[in-house]
């Protein structure tokens, strides 16, 4: 038909997406949450799908100044920044981005945690610095050898690094909620317990309410002074202030972060320190890998539209059988 569909693109400007589009649809463009305040309210009752192109918070009160959407194609696997219950009880279809960046964020996972324990960054610095013309780096107290990790989350993305792990010959177990199919690893349903066990965490849990905090100090100091904590899920998984402490006091190691609390905010006190290795959240952020994503926050829109199966609906919005 030549009816047209509006739809609401929100978040950070995304070619793939903008161009991605027939002329059946009709594009609405605000990047970010004070932009949307410009959107009339004579258009905000036409929009039937919102693509979400990034980490933008799309809350109840924001969707319920769309009544006629149907559904939300966002962009990422982590979806901590929508309200997705809101979603479900509106009867709105919340869609994500997994599988295609599974195994880049794994690449960063084990590279994160290799560059940290030894001590990649430090030892770049000392080169670059002359050092070396005068003296040898020193040995690194860190090694993979002698190592025994707990992933914290054992989805996706954490299956595709405990395969890393097992060819890098470095012992897996996990905690998660519950135990994850087809997997061999030892479960342990207790984090402390499973932290006591290891001497190197990394964390791969999506963000929100349910994992706020749980690698706690309590967490930490299990780990013991041999520790070293990757985290490349959400900042919010971790205690942030008890990180630093244990940082600085030596109950742990080191720590290889790629997300923090307060993005793009990192606290000085990490800045400072050398035992830990920063990223600017850059686990998925390769162009390949970005790319499939957009595609993917279109591909959703589009198969929607045209009555077709889509391809990723979140869990908590399961589409019924149209
Ligand atoms: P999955 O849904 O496949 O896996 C999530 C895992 O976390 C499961 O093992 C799940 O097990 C576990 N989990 C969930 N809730 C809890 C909880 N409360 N306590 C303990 N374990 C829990 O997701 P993916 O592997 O695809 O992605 C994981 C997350 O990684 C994303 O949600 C996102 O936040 C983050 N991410 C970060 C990126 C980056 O750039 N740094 C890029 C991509 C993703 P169970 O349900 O049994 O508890």
């Amino acid at each position: 038909s030549s009816e047209k569909i509006d739809l609401l693109v929100y978040g950070p400007s995304k070619p793939l997406v903008e161009n991605g589009f027939s002329d059946q649809f009709t594009l609405h463009k605000y990047e970010t949450l004070p932009d949307l305040e410009r959107v009339p309210a004579g258009v905000a009752e036409k929009i039937r799908g919102i693509a979400v192109t990034g980490q933008v918070p799309v809350n109840s009160a924001m969707l319920s100044k769309y009544p006629n959407v149907q559904i939300v194609s966002s962009f990422g696997v982590g979806y901590d920044h929508i309200d997705a219950k809101y979603a479900a009880e509106k009867g709105i279809i919340v869609t994500n981005t997994p599988d295609v960046l599974t195994e880049e964020v794994a690449d960063v996972a084990l590279g994160l945690f290799i560059a940290t324990a030894r001590e990649f960054i430090k030892a770049d610095k000392y080169v670059r610095s002359g050092l070396w013309l005068t003296q040898g780096y020193p040995l690194t107290v860190g090694s993979l050898r002698d190592r025994k990790v707990g992933m914290v989350g054992m989805g996706r993305i954490g299956q595709a690094i405990a395969r890393r792990l097992d060819a890098s010959l470095v012992p897996v177990v996990y905690h998660s909620r519950n135990p994850a199919a087809g997997v061999s690893y030892q479960h342990y349903p207790n984090l402390v317990e499973m932290a006591k066990a290891v001497d190197t965490l990394i964390v791969i849990t999506p963000g929100g309410p349910s994992t706020a905090n749980i690698v706690n100090a309590e967490v930490m100091q299990a780990l013991g002074p041999r520790g070293i904590i990757v985290n490349v899920a959400r900042g919010s998984v971790i205690d942030e202030p008890a990180l630093i402490q244990a940082l600085k006091s030596g109950t742990i190691l080191a720590a290889g972060l790629d997300v923090f609390a307060q993005e793009p905010k990192v606290p000085d006190e990490l800045k400072a320190m050398q035992n830990v290795v920063l990223l600017p959240h850059v686990g998925s952020a390769s162009v390949v890998t970005r790319n499939a994503m957009d595609q993917m926050v279109v591909d959703n829109l589009k198969l929607w539209f045209g009555g077709k199966p889509i391809l990723t609906p979140i869990p908590e919005t399961p589409v019924k059988a149209r």
